[in-house]
Order: structure tokens, then sequence, then C-alpha cells
């Protein structure tokens, strides 16, 4: 084991970290978990403590730590090719491979696959070819872009404009002018108990038209959506979202772009989130599973319509100006390929499904009738408990009380992993797709003491 006492003093005095509150790190009043090995579901730190991950780092490593099949194609990449760019017509086996691999299980009306370094780059690819692709068609006023409020799409310029979670706004002179946001799909936070799920359904696609007729169908250019509320709660779409949006968006000719981030390769138990809820993307995005980050790799899967009008635009303009020095880097792309391959051979998108519901289940079972638990979703490899101060009157806790924050605390002390999600007390949970029916049920029972000990102590 690591015996350098000074990483922690490092960690404090020369990292600067994401996400993070900076003056409570930098005066040692939060932890610095430095982790070191992690094999299947489990992480341990330079202390010798070991976590059941039930949030697979930041919902990315889909096949679990460890496998050594891609720590070995990631090895001779670098010894054979560590590095050649994709500019100009320039490719690999290994990136080359992975794009016919995306392409093999991406939906049909797919065409190509623009391969960048994570979520919130391909993000900005994507905005970008949009705006392209209408200027291309003579459109040059339809530009805007529609997100949604709870919409996590990542934290650059245009991308953390897309989000629509105010942390990662303020402050930050975030959104841009070119962002709208609409209704948040989230039935349990709705304004008007009354409505059934269809009718608040139909309500956001109305809210929709409403803000497409206020700005003008002729300036915006595409709505931007997880296939299922990730970041913003992990929240499945209610009844009849996905069938009252789509076509709002086609009537006025309005691209949709999935946001396949979290949802893409199995976290649904299907290999993609669009075709599981009945999506018809124009483009996707798509990053974390696809390599299981292994290393860093995202993507943009352009579909057949798109792709035309950015070849004729070529022809007409000359070669795309858009392309990062590491976009498709051979590294990622043998990542992916032999991720890709284990994703398939150990059936790890039917585990997603299978144990995925089982999870889900047994979450619900062991907490949906306590007092202070408003709700447990979820769906595939992926679950949320949230939590009120009063199940009857849907009061939420006081933010500042930080009750999430504590029940996480209190559940990685029992040694368990979960994610208190950014906005709301959530308890969120990704595990790895290999999770096992045993591990799930220590999640389940971690989480349910956990619970226990911080509300009732408080
Ligand atoms: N899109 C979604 C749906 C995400 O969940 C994330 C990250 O969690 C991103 C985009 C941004 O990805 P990255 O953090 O790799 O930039």
């Amino acid at each position: 084991m690591l015996t350098n006492d000074q990483l922690s003093k490092w960690d404090r005095d020369s990292f600067m970290h994401p996400s993070t509150h900076l003056a409570q790190h930098a005066r040692g009043e939060s932890p610095n978990r430095i982790v070191q090995t992690a094999s299947g579901c489990h992480i341990t730190d330079r202390d010798g403590n070991r976590f059941l991950d039930a949030f697979a780092g930041l919902y990315c490593v889909n096949i679990g730590y460890g496998r050594q099949e891609v720590a070995e194609a990631i090895a001779e990449q670098a010894r054979e090719l560590a590095y050649y760019h994709a500019y100009v017509g320039h490719g690999t086996e290994a990136s080359i491979t992975l794009a016919q691999m995306v392409m093999d299980r991406a939906p049909d009306h797919m065409s190509k696959v623009y391969f960048g370094l994570g979520g919130s780059d391909a993000n900005e690819t994507n905005i970008k070819l949009v705006w392209y692709y209408n200027n291309i068609r003579g459109l040059p006023q339809k530009k805007k872009i529609i997100s949604r409020w709870r919409g996590y799409h990542g934290s650059g310029l245009m991308s953390g404009s897309l989000t629509g979670l105010s942390l990662f706004h303020q402050k930050f002179d975030l959104p841009l002018d070119a962002v709208l946001h609409t209704t948040s799909p989230y039935y349990f936070r709705r304004d008007d108990l009354s409505l059934s799920e269809a009718e608040f359904s139909a309500k956001c696609a109305a809210d929709l038209e409403e803000l497409i007729a206020r700005e003008g169908a002729g300036t915006i250019a595409a709505f931007i959506a997880e296939p299922l509320l990730g970041t913003g709660g992990i929240v499945p779409p209610p009844a009849g979202y996905w069938e009252a949006i789509q076509p709002v968006l086609q009537k006025h000719d309005i691209l949709l772009i999935a946001d396949e981030v979290v949802t893409g390769f199995g976290r649904m138990g299907s290999m993609f989130g669009s075709p599981h809820y009945g999506i018809t993307p124009d483009i996707m995005t798509i990053a974390k599973g696809l390599t299981s980050a292994y290393a860093p790799l995202s993507g943009s899967i352009i579909s057949n319509k798109v792709w035309k009008v950015l070849e004729d635009g070529t022809d007409e303009f000359g070669p795309l100006g858009h392309g990062w020095t590491y976009s498709a880097h051979p590294i990622g792309a043998a990542a992916g390929v032999a991720n890709l391959k284990l994703l398939d051979s150990l059936n790890l998108v039917e585990n997603a499904r299978d144990t995925g519901a089982y999870f889900n289940q047994a979450m619900r079972t062991a907490l949906a009738e306590h007092a202070q638990v408003g709700e447990v979703r979820g769906d595939g490899m992926l679950c949320a408990v949230e939590l009120v101060e009063d199940r009857d009157t849907r009061t939420f806790f006081d933010p500042a009380k930080k009750i999430t924050p504590q029940i996480v605390a209190e559940m990685a002390r029992r040694g368990v992993i979960a994610r208190a999600m950014p906005q709301g007390d959530i308890i969120g949970y990704a595990p790895p797709l290999c999770l096992s029916r045993e591990e799930a049920d220590t999640v389940v029972s971690v989480t349910a003491e956990a619970i226990k000990e911080v509300l009732e102590r408080r």
C-alpha cells in the first residue's frame, strides 16, 4: 500500500477539485478520500477501507472495476500506437472499429459517430453541428436550443447553459442567451397535485408548445433531453411524456438531441435509452458507458437526416471546421472496443435489466412505507430515494439541514457509496451493471439503516 503521508497535504495544497467546496476542502473540513484500487463493484482507499460503489464512480464504470481485458487493450494500444489524430480522414484500427461497433448498436436511422472526450464536449459539438445544419439549410435565424429544468448536459459554456440546475449557473453568467429551459418532467415535484401522470405529460407538451409560440418556431433549432432525467434527480419520464413531446418537435422542424451519456450502453437494461422509451432522436450524445470510463471518450451519433445536410455543407463550403487534438484518441477507442466486447460477453445489459429490477423492487419494499420517504423510483440499473419532511403534505426538507449529505456520509461509514444528488434531498444509485443480488441487498439494507440513523437523531 502507498505510504506517502504527504498525499493528503498535497491534495489540499495543490489540487483544485471539480464540483467541490473549495474553501472547506483546502481547510481540511471535508474528507479527501484517496482511492487506490478497485475490483468489480468495490473501491478501496489508501487507508484500506473498502466500499461498495453504488454510483459506479459518476455513473460511468458500467462493466465494473478491474477488468484486465480493458487494461490489456489500453496497454497494447499505448505500446503499438499511443496517438495519432483523426483530422483530414486519418484513423486507427481502434477508432474505426469502435465507430463500426457503436453504429452496429445504434438505432437503424443513425448514420455516423463523431468521437470527442467527455459528455460536455460532445454536447458542445452537437450544438455547433445543429447551428451548421441550419445555416446550410438557409435558416440562419433558427438557432435557439430548448433544454429542460433539471436536465444535466455538462458544465462547459454551452453544455453548462443547457444544464437546468442552478448550481451550475450561479455566478458563472450562465445560461447563455441562446438557451431556453422548459418544464421539467418531474411528476413527483409537479405544482398541481391533482394531475394524473398522463395529464402532467400533456401539460409538459403544452408548456413546450407555448414556449415555441412565444419565441417563434423559426428561431428554435433543437430540443435536448436525457431519455430519463439523471443528475436532476434520477426521474423516469412520466407516462406518455415522450409520445406527447415528439410530435411538437416534428411539427416545428426542431431537432431532437437525446443525451444518452448516462443511459447509453446498458444502464437502462437496453443498449440505449432512446428505443427503451420510444424516442427517435436526430443526434445522440454518448460518453461514460462507451468506455466504462477506463479512458476518456465521448461521441455524437448523427442521424441520416442530419448527416446528409452536413455532407452537402462540406461540398459547398469545404471541410468541417471542428475537431479536437484528442478526437477519437486511439487509447480511448481501444478501451471502448474492449469494453463493448465485455458488455456483450458478460451479458451485462441483461443483468442491468434483471438485477436492476430486483434492486428497485427491494428498495421499494424496504422503504416505500417510511414516513420520510416521498418516493422510490428508478428504471434499469438506476434508482433514487427522495426524502420529504412530511409525506402527506409533501413538504420538502430545508436544504440547509443537509439531510441527504448526512445520510450518504452515514452510508459511507457503513461501506456503501451512494450520491447525494445536487438539487433536493435525493439519494441516487447507479451501480456497475455487474451488480449481484447480494450486493443489491447490501445497498438497500445500508440505506435503510443510514436513513434511520440520521432521521432519528435529528
Ligand atoms: N450529459 C449527461 C446526461 C451527463 O450525465 C453528463 C455527466 O454526468 C454529461 C452530459 C457531461 O459529461 P462529462 O462530465 O463527461 O463532461
